[in-house]
């Protein structure tokens, strides 16, 4: 019989989820914790850190895993280093799916910053940002400049603010929805991560549509892993030619 190869998959993205539904009984799924777990998968779901590099490669050894999978987010940094320096450790193959970062298309006008500080002077001018780069935001509501009313979208919700407004939800988003909110809360600017992929695209077609500037955080640096892939299907082909797919 063909082994089978235990694979961890470390998640948190919709991508992630794909791969995950495709492994089976014999592999996990591993994720932070931060958002909702998944109950309908073939595989095991485990939820939590591993304690850093070190924390991994144990597990990594003890649970005999033959193969990582990095599909975490491409802003999670610090896990993606801790899976290469791990597998290295562990002696493993640290397989990557690195999404492509979108590019500036004609007619967008972007405004590339590195870090939070940098995200709020550069949104000095504008009245009405739409911030769709996670919960940080929530950590300075305290901190609006007076003329600013900032909408807020992430997966927590959080309780009203005098200044702002959250929108608790998870993409993807369309084009069409996307088309009616900008319509109705007439913001003036979009703060964005580079996260690329096409569940969170939108708004930067309706961005460019009205002509609004859109200041972009870029990605951080990840490691190199064993092998990369920059789509989910040929991902799941390499896998299958390594049989390491629903066993
Ligand atoms: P991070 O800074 O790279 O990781 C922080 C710590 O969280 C890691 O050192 C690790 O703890 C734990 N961790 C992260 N991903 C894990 C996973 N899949 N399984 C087990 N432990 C994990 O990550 P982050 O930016 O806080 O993001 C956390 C998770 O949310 C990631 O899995 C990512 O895919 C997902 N996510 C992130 C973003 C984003 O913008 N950052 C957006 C969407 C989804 P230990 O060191 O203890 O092992």
């Amino acid at each position: 019989m063909t082994p089978v190869t235990r694979v961890l998959l470390l998640g948190g993205t919709g991508d992630a989820l794909k791969i995950a539904r495709q492994l089976g009984p014999a592999s996990v799924y591993s994720l932070a914790g931060l958002g909702k777990v998944p109950e309908d998968l073939p595989c095991a779901v485990r939820v939590g850190g591993f304690g850093g590099s070190e924390g991994l490669a144990r597990y990594i050894e003890s649970e005999q895993i033959g193969r990582v999978i990095d599909a975490t987010h491409p802003f999670a940094a610090q896990i993606s280093a801790n899976a290469v320096r791990a597998c290295a450790a562990a002696q493993v193959p640290c397989w990557a799916l690195r999404r492509p970062a979108w590019q500036a298309q004609t007619g967008d006008d972007w405004r590339m910053v590195d870090d939070w500080n940098a995200v709020i002077a550069a949104l000095a001018p504008f009245r009405r940002p739409l911030f769709t780069l996670g919960r940080e935001p929530l950590a300075h509501l305290d901190e609006i400049p007076p003329h600013q009313f900032w909408t807020v979208r992430c997966l927590e919700s959080h309780q009203d603010h005098p200044r702002a407004r959250i929108l608790a939800t998870r993409g993807p988003f369309t084009l069409e929805g996307e088309r009616a909110l900008f319509a109705l809360q007439a913001f003036d600017v979009v703060v964005s991560k580079n996260s690329g992929g096409s569940a969170t695209e939108a708004k930067l077609d309706v961005a460019r549509e009205r002509g609004l500037p859109v200041i972009m955080l870029r990605r951080p640096a990840l490691p190199d892993a064993d092998r990369a892939f920059d789509n989910v299907a040929g991902l799941l082909e390499a896998l299958r030619q390594e049989s390491a797919l629903g066993a």
